[in-house]
């Protein structure tokens, strides 16, 4: 018994000890760091992080994006994240939730009424007529890449600064142009490997949507007690917000009230039916959304939005949405220009993909490695140094690891990353100015003359000069 006593009475005081000496000296940095006036710091609220784990979705977003702009001929256009406030509230139009409940605006040091851009395609507008791109031969094609800013209610894929790729085609009115972007855009998830369907809808012109708003209002008037708060407001201040309603309480009514389509023109219908047939030709998933309206006021005609192809999970929010703007041109003060957009959400589409992957146990494909450069000694790494600077202009994918410095390690690396050859240089092949060529399969292994590294490596992976 007593010794029993005793191996716990040890134990104890060799446990406390430490964490008791832990908390003192935690605790004596803790108030030494508030001398020194330091403190961590945390993101505000709705904001995130871009980390390298991420970027296996992140670059192949941008090279799908990239290669996607350089195929259909777009021009990369840059604006500035602030901008004149008035510029957003014109062109997004007030009533919108964008610019009266999300907008980051403020006042200038000089008094100017600024804001952080919520959507591009205002900004696109400006550009177009301030550079005069309206005198240059049409369509001007323009993509853009870039941070947006909107003080939304941050929840899963929903954040206060978030990332769109856009498209948008100025001076061309043909369907060809909507079915272009949706193409473009169905062309992007697919480079991913997300599969999706366009959801699509004509809003028609302004008079044609002005007397359907009316009878969307008689309509909804008449059931107005059995509406949510939030749609009391929109019959007032903005009635085409209704078919936007997500409430359970609002979707018997939503499901009754006027379609649109029955209040589009001839024009309308027929410009609508063209994209539609564009889509049938190219073999586009839609499904026809009469309840579509987009939540920005400049739309005209076709409006369309992109949601993961998934019966499961029923309600979900768009990965990304566009549509035409014939008028938003001449309103801002250009000539008119009929023009058509989209505008991708990229952190809604990396959501997408890792939940995609899991489902279907899918990772994102890995950039294939060429070969593994490993090094002995000091001299042998100054080497390999320069050896890996110079193949970086090739097109022969090299990594290395110049920190690694048994050839076990290195070659274990190699292994791990699948690349076919591993390049050794040690002591000897530093002075003969030779490399090791080892095959990582078989083993087999070839010296070749530094000089001829590329020329060999390529000829080995099939990947041949022209001048042959
Ligand atoms: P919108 O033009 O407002 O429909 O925005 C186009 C796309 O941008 C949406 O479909 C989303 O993918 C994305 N997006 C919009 N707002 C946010 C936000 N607050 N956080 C993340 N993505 C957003």
């Amino acid at each position: 018994m007593p010794k029993k006593e005793n191996k716990m009475k040890v134990k104890k005081t060799e446990v406390k000890k430490p964490v008791k000496a832990v908390k003192e000296k935690a605790g004596k940095e803790k108030d030494a760091s508030a001398e020194r006036g330091k403190r961590s710091y945390n993101l505000l609220r709705g904001m995130h992080d871009i980390l390298p784990k991420d970027e296996k979705y992140w670059r192949p977003m941008y090279d799908s994006a990239q290669g996607l702009a350089s195929h259909f001929q777009f021009g990369r256009l840059e604006t500035p994240v602030l901008e004149e406030q008035g510029l957003f509230v014109r062109a997004v139009g007030k009533g919108t939730d964008v610019v009266d409940k999300e907008m980051y605006a403020f006042e200038d040091k000089d008094g100017t009424k600024v804001a952080m851009r919520p959507e591009l395609t205002a900004a696109a507008v400006r550009a177009y007529i301030m550079h005069g791109m309206w005198n240059m031969p049409q369509p001007i094609k323009l993509w853009y890449w870039g941070s947006m800013f909107r003080h939304d209610r941050p929840q899963a894929g929903r954040y206060r600064q978030f990332h769109q790729v856009g498209f948008e085609i100025f001076g061309q009115a043909d369907s060809a142009a909507d079915a272009e972007l949706i193409l473009m855009s169905y062309d992007f998830f697919k480079d991913l490997g997300l599969p999706v369907e366009v959801k699509i809808n004509s809003i028609g012109t302004p008079t044609e949507r002005a007397n359907y708003r009316n009878e969307l209002v008689n309509y909804y008037r008449s059931k107005r007690s059995y509406l949510c708060e939030e749609c009391r407001n929109r019959l007032v201040k903005n009635p085409m917000r209704l078919l936007d309603c997500k409430e359970d309480r609002c979707q018997p009514v939503k499901e009754e009230a006027p379609q649109i389509i029955n209040w589009l023109g001839a024009d309308s219908k027929n410009h609508f039916m063209k994209v539609l047939e564009y889509l049938d030709e190219l073999g586009i998933p839609y499904q026809l959304d009469n309840t579509l309206v987009r939540g920005l006021n400049y739309y005209t005609h076709t409006v369309f939005e992109f949601y993961v192809t998934d019966t499961q999970t029923g309600q979900q929010s768009a990965l990304g949405g566009g549509g035409r703007y014939d008028l938003l041109v001449e309103e801002m003060g250009g000539r008119p220009t009929p023009a058509v957009g989209v505008a991708l959400g990229l952190e809604r589409t990396v959501l997408a993909l890792k939940q995609f992957n899991e489902k279907n146990n899918r990772e994102m494909p890995k950039l294939p490695t060429d070969a593994f450069i490993a090094q002995l000694g000091d001299e042998a790494r100054r080497v390999t140094m320069k050896l890996v600077d110079q193949l970086r202009n090739t097109d022969v994918k090299i990594a290395f690891n110049f920190f690694k410095t048994s050839l076990k390690n290195q070659l274990e690396l190699a292994d791990s990353l699948k690349a076919p050859f591993a390049v050794i240089i040690g002591q000897k092949e530093v002075q003969d100015g030779t490399v090791i060529i080892r095959d990582m399969e078989s083993g087999i292994q070839e010296i070749v003359d530094q000089k001829k590294l590329v020329t060999v490596l390529k000829r080995k992976l099939g990947k041949f000069d022209d001048k042959r």
